[in-house]
C-alpha cells in the first residue's frame, strides 16, 4: 500500500541495520523525543536490533505524560461544576489526577464530552449558551495552532462562554534541560517529526552547536526510525553535531510559517512545570491578555493546587532517560494499564503502556510477575 509499504520495506531496513553494526565503534545513547516514535520502536523491537551498547532512551514527547498533576486536578475541579460542558481528546479521560479522573467526574454527573478537534468545542458553546464550554487544551507545538485557531475563533464570534485549559509545553526548552543535567546520558536526539512540520528545526541548531550533540528530524514509520538512528550514529561516529532531517518528505527548514503566526498572535511562551520533571523556564504557552476572556484558569479562578505524585511512581526519571519502565517496582503489578498509577501508563504514547503493550515486562535476570 502506498505511503505504508514503502516506509516498511524490510530489505531498505536490513541495509540500514547493517550500516549501523558495520559503523558502530563503541557505546552511544540516543533519545527518541516523542512517545509515538517510542511505541513504533517497541513494537517494532527497533531497540532490540541494534548493536549491543547502542541505547535507545524514551523523552518527555508525550504531552499526556508531561501534563502535571495539579493541572489535571484543575480539569476535574472546572468539570465538576453543574454549568460547565467540559471537552478533552479522549486519551485525558483516563488520567489519574490525585483522586479521580474524567470519566469518574462524568460517571458523578460531571458533563464530559470527548472532542476530536477543539473547534467541536467551539460548535457547543455556540450550540449551548447558557453553558460554560471549556476544551483541555494539553500539547506540544504539534496541537497549539488548533488550539489557538479555536480561541481565535472564539474570539471573532464573541463566545464569552467557550474558554481552554492551557497546558501547552515546548520541545526545545526541555532538550536543554536534560542535556543540561549533571545527571544527562543522552548523546543523540531523534527530534520528533510532526512538532517539526509546525516548527522547523531552526531552534535547534543552536542546541546541537552549544551542547555537541547530533539532532535528526525523524518520522515515525519503522523505517524512518532507523534511518534516524543511522544518521545520528554516523554523525557521533564522525565526531559532528549538526541538525539533520530524515522527515524530509514533510518537514521543511522554516516549518509551517502562517500555523507559527497564529501561534504567537493568540499565546505567549511562558514559565511552564512538567510533570516528573519540574518548572523548565519558558518551556510552555500561555493565552495573551487580550484572550484573557478564553482562559478557563482565570474565568474559574482555580488558584493554585499543590499535590504529590505517588511515591512509587518513578515516570519523571524515565521522561528524563534515565530508566526504562520496566525498572520501575511497580510496572505490570501495582501498575497496570487497567489500573494505571502514572501518566507514562495511561497514555496511549507513554513509555510505559509501550512497554505493558508489547510484552517488555523483564530484563534479562530481572523478570517480574505481571498481574
Ligand atoms: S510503571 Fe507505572 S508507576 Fe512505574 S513509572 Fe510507569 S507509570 Fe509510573
Amino acid at each position: 500500500m502506498k505511503y505504508l509499504d514503502e516506509y516498511r520495506n524490510p530489505d531498505i531496513v536490513k541495509k540500514m541495520f547493517e550500516e549501523i553494526h558495520a559503523i558502530t565503534t563503541r557505546p552511544w545513547v540516543i533519545m527518541e523525543i516523542c512517545g509515538g516514535q517510542t511505541h513504533s520502536i517497541i513494537k517494532n523491537g527497533i531497540d532490540q536490533l541494534l548493536p549491543e551498547g547502542i541505547e535507545l532512551v524514551h523523552g518527555p514527547g508525550c504531552p499526556v505524560c508531561v501534563t502535571p498533576l495539579e493541572q489535571i486536578d484543575k480539569a476535574l475541579a472546572i468539570a465538576s461544576r453543574p454549568d460547565v460542558i467540559f471537552t478533552s481528546f479522549g486519551d485525558m479521560l483516563r488520567v489519574p489526577g490525585s483522586e479521580k479522573d474524567l470519566f469518574m467526574v462524568k460517571s458523578e454527573g460531571g458533563d464530559v464530552r470527548v472532542v476530536y478537534s477543539p473547534l467541536d468545542a467551539v460548535k457547543l458553546a455556540r450550540e449551548n449558551p447558557d453553558k460554560k464550554v471549556v476544551f483541555f487544551a494539553v500539547g506540544f507545538e504539534t496541537t497549539a495552532p488548533n488550539n489557538a485557531m479555536a480561541v481565535w475563533q472564539a474570539h471573532r464570534e464573541g463566545l464569552k462562554n467557550f474558554s481552554i485549559l492551557v497546558s501547552h509545553v515546548l520541545v526545545p526548552p526541555a532538550m536543554r534541560t536534560l542535556l543540561s543535567s549533571p545527571q544527562n546520558r543522552v548523546q543523540g536526539y531523534l527530534a520528533a517529526g510532526h512538532v517539526c512540520t509546525v516548527m522547523g528545526w531552526e531552534e535547534y541548531d543552536p542546541i546541537a552547536a552549544e551542547f555537541g550533540v547530533p539532532i535528526v528530524v525523524t518520522g515515525f514509520e519503522p523505517m524512518d526510525i532507523v534511518e534516524g538512528i543511522l544518521m545520528v550514529i554516523r554523525q557521533l561516529e564522525q565526531g559532528r553535531a549538526e541538525v539533520e532531517n530524515q522527515y524530509s518528505r514533510i518537514v521543511r527548514r522554516e516549518g509551517n510559517r502562517p500555523a507559527q503566526e497564529l501561534i504567537a498572535k493568540v499565546f505567549m511562551v511562558a514559565e511552564r512545570k512538567w510533570r516528573g520533571i519540574g518548572e523548565i523556564p519558558m518551556s510552555g504557552l500561555k493565552l495573551r491578555p487580550e484572550f484573557r476572556d478564553h482562559d478557563a484558569e482565570a474565568v474559574f479562578d482555580t488558584g493554585e493546587i499543590h499535590v504529590d505524585e505517588p511515591p512509587q511512581c518513578i515516570s519523571g526519571i524515565i521522561l528524563q532517560g534515565l530508566k526504562k519502565p520496566d525498572e520501575c517496582p511497580a510496572f505490570g503489578r501495582e501498575c497496570t494499564p487497567q489500573n494505571p498509577l502514572g501518566a507514562t501508563m495511561v497514555s496511549s504514547e507513554g513509555a510505559c503502556s509501550a512497554y505493558y503493550a508489547y510484552a517488555r515486562h523483564g530484563r534479562p535476570g530481572q523478570q517480574q510477575e505481571v498481574v
